[in-house]
């Protein structure tokens, strides 16, 4: 028989996931000697035996891998022989560079399922059951490397039979750094709203039972604190909402399977991929008429945003007992999500009737995932939970970097290597809490990966705090990069490409290189540089970010610039609800300049227009007149309105009033809004495609990236894909980097490295 020997060293997600006995399992499998131990950059083999065992044995490495497991390199080097008596698991070798990467939190699994409900396990009903395949990571590490004394498990000691299994190779839970049972780990309290303990024998029935009678429980997660309510309870729904002065934006739903879901919602195939996925995100589903969820949960939306159970206490509350539950994020609006308990027990007091605690602490917040399917591709809104920080993959290795993200659903982003390690979601940076979750989530980032980037990156504004952060960090070379390119680069780099792109940005707002506010641009852009060649006409916004909570200030400001004095002479709707002396008084502004900066954002004129046909004045959350233009659009409808595109020098200027007179005379004709939405979104599309194929013939460019916020609309987003693929465009398009704000941290880092390379 001929013999082999090799040494296999393996980097990317190796440690903590169960590599190591799967390598053992494999290897005796294979009647291989030798050894496997973990490095400072992943984990290293060797074995010896059959040469047809040893390829198989390298084959299966990569096809059998633990679930959690990602590799990111395997390199293979042919050894003299050398004789072992037996395959062993070796003491771990260190040294200082070391590059291991850190799983995400993941969903309980199968495994550890069965035996929650197997009444005759020992962990029997226990809520913090885990194992190497499964179970919190991210949110309870401290520091690396990677082991129980530098988690929040430190102060649990393990029982015999826990250490046991902990120092079996053949274990399901070798070196599973969180592992625990009733007799040595974690264990629940239940506290009234006052935090004082309420002595009972089984905190989680009794949660269960005050949830049937309405209560609202803050439960204790994973990265942070839940607020739950019995979603099907519309006086619940509706307390939940007053307590959280959270008026209508959607709540997610947790339900225990599938099967729930199903008497609710629809599941698309891709869909359901996503939902039992270990990632466990929130996935935004579109709802069934007549269902028994309270309408409450999710006003005038077409979906729901659901999750499945994701920890083994989410499976012990739903099983059996509730169609769905509400678990909304354990926060006031716009502070970040509660997590520890003390600090819970003061925030939310006033909120949650209950408490439902353990004393596992968890050291990093992070908020549920959420993503929509549009194709069968997910679109990533919120990345957070379960995919951070597992790391994005660069087209090439690169400096060291820091990006400090925008304003809004703030992210940071810290590349290395061709590694870039997206934050979880930040949230928005409006107050000194948000900022300061802000710097410690770069701190530790920087501690845990082991990067220490003399580069930082930064948008624009002068007023961001992220900015002004930035700006203050002394001996770091400083790279200020525009919004929008930072929208593209960020696309461009989630699809690896570099070469020159047509990017059209669409979003809200963000800081144009003229002080003004952009947000309706194309751009002629690489990594580097680019140039804005073309955007829609500016147009006043009265009472600056007033006019993006009140959308009717937008619709004035459009109406006026069309109309001008014979604005009274109009009979329209809109104007006879407004308030007289608002309506004035912002006229004035308008007219004198004051409080009225200009902007090209598209998503203003989606208020804008939103308001304009009655669907909302007000916005009570970001975006929500835009999000339900949307929702009324009727894809039946091909119509589109005149538009207009004028070239001033080497810039396309597209005049919003175009479109806005469009609507105002489908208003006169008593069109329905349903009509003129469609009609405007069709326009979108055709202004778009239009400027693509003047673009492509002045530039000879033929890639064109989509990115801003305005894309999580998914009619223009896919809209407009299609019809620039019928002309032969290569569209790309976002994915797991969310289009929003929260995926900018990513571009401003490529940009930065682009520019100082
Ligand atoms: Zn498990
Ligand atoms: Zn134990
Ligand atoms: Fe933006």
């Amino acid at each position: 028989m001929k013999h082999k020997r090799v040494k296999i060293q393996i980097s990317g997600i190796v440690q903590g996931v169960g590599f190591r006995p799967f390598v053992f399992r494999l290897a005796r499998e294979k009647r291989l000697k030798g050894y496997v131990c973990n490095t400072s950059q992943g984990v290293e083999i060797e074995v010896v035996g059959g040469k047809v065992e040893v390829e198989r044995f390298i084959q299966e490495i990569t096809t059998g891998k633990p679930p959690l497991a990602r590799i990111v390199d395997f390199k293979v080097f042919s050894l003299p022989s050398l004789s072992y008596s037996d395959f062993t698991i070796r003491e771990s070798i260190s040294n200082s560079d070391r590059s291991v990467l850190i799983s995400a939190d993941i969903a309980v699994c199968d495994d550890c399922l069965r035996e929650l409900f197997d009444k005759d396990d020992r962990r029997y009903l226990y809520p913090f059951i885990n194992c190497t395949n499964c179970g919190p990571r991210y949110t309870i590490i401290k520091d690396i490397p990677y082991d129980r004394e530098k988690t929040t498990m430190q102060p649990f000691t393990m029982c015999k039979p826990c250490a046991a299994e902990y120092h079996n190779p053949s274990d399901r839970r070798f070196h599973a750094q969180p592992n625990a049972c009733p007799q040595c780990g974690p264990h629940l309290t239940l506290h009234n709203g006052e935090g004082l303990p309420l002595p009972c024998a089984n905190p989680i029935q009794e949660c269960i039972n005050l949830l049937r009678q309405g209560k609202i429980v803050a439960i204790k997660g994973i990265g942070g604190f839940h607020l739950a309510v019995d979603a099907t309870n519309n006086f619940a729904v509706a307390l939940l909402r007053e307590r959280k002065h959270r008026e209508e934006k959607p709540f997610a739903l947790m339900s225990y399977s599938l099967q729930e879901i199903e008497r609710y919602a629809f599941i698309t195939p891709a869909e359901r991929i996503h939902l039992v996925s270990k990632e466990r995100p929130i996935v935004l589903l579109k709802k069934k008429g007549d269902s028994e969820i309270s309408p409450a949960v999710a006003p005038r939306s077409r979906h729901w945003g659901v999750m499945l159970p994701y920890t083994p206490l989410h499976y012990l509350i739903t099983r059996g007992n509730f169609l769905a539950l509400v678990m909304t994020s354990g926060n006031l609006k716009e502070e970040p999500i509660a997590i520890d308990n003390e600090e819970a027990i003061g925030r939310l007091k006033g909120i949650a009737d209950y408490f439902l605690v353990h004393n596992r602490a968890i050291y990093l917040r992070s908020d549920d995932s959420v993503l929509k399917v549009v194709g069968d591709r997910p679109l990533m809104i919120r990345r957070s939970r379960g995919y951070v920080p597992v790391p994005l993959f660069l087209k090439r290795e690169g400096k060291e970097i820091l990006a400090c993200g925008g304003e809004l659903k703030n992210t940071v982003c810290l590349t290395k290597g061709c590694f870039a390690f997206l934050s979880q979601h930040i949230g928005d940076l409006e107050n000194l809490q948000t900022l300061d979750f802000f710097e410690y989530t770069i701190n530790h980032l920087k501690k845990i990966l082991e990067i220490n980037p003399k580069i930082i990156a930064y948008d624009l504004h002068p007023e961001y705090l992220s900015t002004k952060f930035a700006l203050e960090q002394k001996g770091m070379k400083k790279v200020g990069v525009q919004h929008h390119h930072a929208h593209i680069a960020s696309c461009m780099a989630e699809n690896q490409i570099e070469e020159e792109v047509i990017g059209i940005a669409l979003d809200g707002a963000g800081y144009g290189l003229d002080g003004k506010i952009w947000g309706g641009e194309v751009l002629l852009a690489n990594l580097k540089s680019f140039r804005r060649v073309g955007h829609f006409c500016y147009i006043p916004m009265p009472g600056n970010t007033l006019a993006i909570k009140e959308p009717w200030r937008m619709a004035l400001s459009y109406l006026y610039a069309l109309y001008g004095e014979r604005l009274g002479q109009l009979k329209l709707a809109f104007l006879e609800r407004l308030d007289l002396n608002k309506k004035k008084l912002v006229l004035q502004m308008i007219e004198r300049g004051v409080n009225s900066p200009l902007t090209s954002s598209c998503g203003r004129l989606f208020d804008g227009v939103a308001s304009l046909i009655g669907i909302r004045d007000y916005n009570t959350y970001e975006g929500q007149a835009a999000i339900e233009l949307e929702m009324i659009v009727d894809d039946r409808i091909g119509e589109c309105y005149p538009f207009l595109i004028k070239t001033r020098g080497n810039t396309f200027e597209i005049s919003p009033l175009w479109i806005v007179k469009g609507v105002v005379e489908d208003l006169l004709a008593g069109m329905p809004p349903s009509f003129i939405s469609s009609k405007f979104h069709n326009t979108l599309i055709n202004i778009f495609k239009d400027l693509c194929l003047q673009g492509r013939k002045r530039f000879s460019v033929n890639k064109v990236v989509l990115s801003g916020g305005v894309f999580q609309n998914v009619f223009l987003l896919t809209g407009l894909k299609r019809a620039l693929e019928e002309e032969g465009f290569e569209v790309y398009t976002h994915s797991s980097v969310p289009t929003n704000d929260g995926g900018i941290s990513l571009g401003q880092a490529v940009i930065a490295a682009a520019k100082t390379s």
